[in-house]
């Protein structure tokens, strides 16, 4: 059930009425203008139900401004349904531009960025045209269609938001994505943190990218932290977090180069299993269990250890095998 969490007088999150991991939240943000922070997909929350939000809340149904943290589907892809019947100006960073593109281009099923991940992942789908067709049906009744549209402004890091009594700092985390932004309020102390946190660096992007967007987070004074899936988090408790997962990053590199100490040159898979244990236990959960990505995710890791020379690879037999250097 979707629930509306009051967070000031004018500022209220939506969390999904679908599954909170697979659907986004939405904030909403009634000032001077009414502002959407992330616009769900075009089925959730969708035009109808943010109609009704704003009546209940005795606010005009209108939307000045949406706000887009990151291109991810679950976070942007209502914008363009919310933008043909409200008409709001969407802001996003520039490098979301190209990612709305990719999305549209989904429908050829060509550049769809997720195959790279589903392909490494369930192999099987590289070679059956099938489950491919049947993956894109399946992903887009559960996240709706998707069509091309402009961005108002492209935002970088520093820019600044006035919206009245919220005056938004933009702060580029890339690392989940490439073009994640958080939204920073200096005077009110919240933080709306995306998915940084306790998500994970993903397609098309590096761990040195999501550790220097974590340190830039952590040491803004911050006292809500309202993440893109779930409830507001405060943030004495959410610091924490973002603190254990850089050092349990360091960890998985750590034993990485343990692990090629011990056994010599090793393929990516062999040493999932044993670098993830007990580190990063919710992405873990998430990622390596349900997902079976560890492959995916551990590359991330040797890809910087690579570039940090401290390991190399070698294609051997069609296999990519790593050593220490
Ligand atoms: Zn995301």
């Amino acid at each position: 059930m979707p629930k509306l969490y009051k967070i000031t007088k004018n500022l209220f999150t939506l969390t999904p009425s679908s599954n909170i991991y697979s659907s986004a939240n939405v904030n909403f943000l009634i000032d001077k203008k009414i502002t959407l922070i992330d616009a769900g997909t075009s089925n959730d929350p969708g035009p109808r139900n943010i109609r009704k939000i704003l009546n209940s809340l005795g606010v005009p149904p209108r939307i000045d401004l949406i706000l887009i943290t990151h291109s991810h589907v679950d976070h942007f892809t209502g914008a363009k349904k919310l933008k043909k019947v409200f008409n709001p100006q969407i802001f996003a960073h520039y490098l979301t531009e190209q990612a709305i593109k990719q999305y549209s281009d989904f429908r050829n099923l060509g550049s769809f960025e997720y195959w790279e991940f589903i392909e490494k992942t369930f192999p099987i789908v590289r070679k059956t045209h099938f489950i491919k067709y049947l993956i894109s049906f399946m992903y887009r009744r559960s996240f709706g269609n998707f069509e091309e549209f402009q961005l108002d402004k492209k935002l970088k890091e520093g820019d600044e938001i006035n919206l009245g009594s919220f005056n938004f700092r933009i702060i580029f985390t890339p690392g989940h994505s490439p073009d994640s932004i958080c939204l920073y309020e200096p005077n009110k102390k919240i933080l709306f943190s995306g998915d940084m946190i306790p998500y994970t660096p993903y397609i098309h992007t590096s761990i040195s990218d999501f550790r220097s967007s974590i340190k830039k987070l952590i040491n803004l004074d911050v006292k809500l932290a309202i993440r893109g899936h779930g409830k507001p988090q405060i943030w004495q408790e959410e610091k924490p977090r973002y603190m254990h997962f850089l050092k349990d990053m360091d960890i998985a590199k750590l034993r990485i180069l343990k692990i090629l100490k011990l056994k010599g040159p090793q393929t990516a898979h062999r040493m999932a299993n044993s670098v993830f244990q007990r580190t990063h236990l919710i992405h873990k959960t998430i990622y390596t269990n349900l997902m079976r990505v560890s492959v995916f995710w551990i590359l991330k890791y040797l890809e910087e250890l690579e570039e940090q020379g401290k390991i190399k690879s070698q294609l051997i037999k069609n296999r990519l095998i790593f050593s220490l250097k």
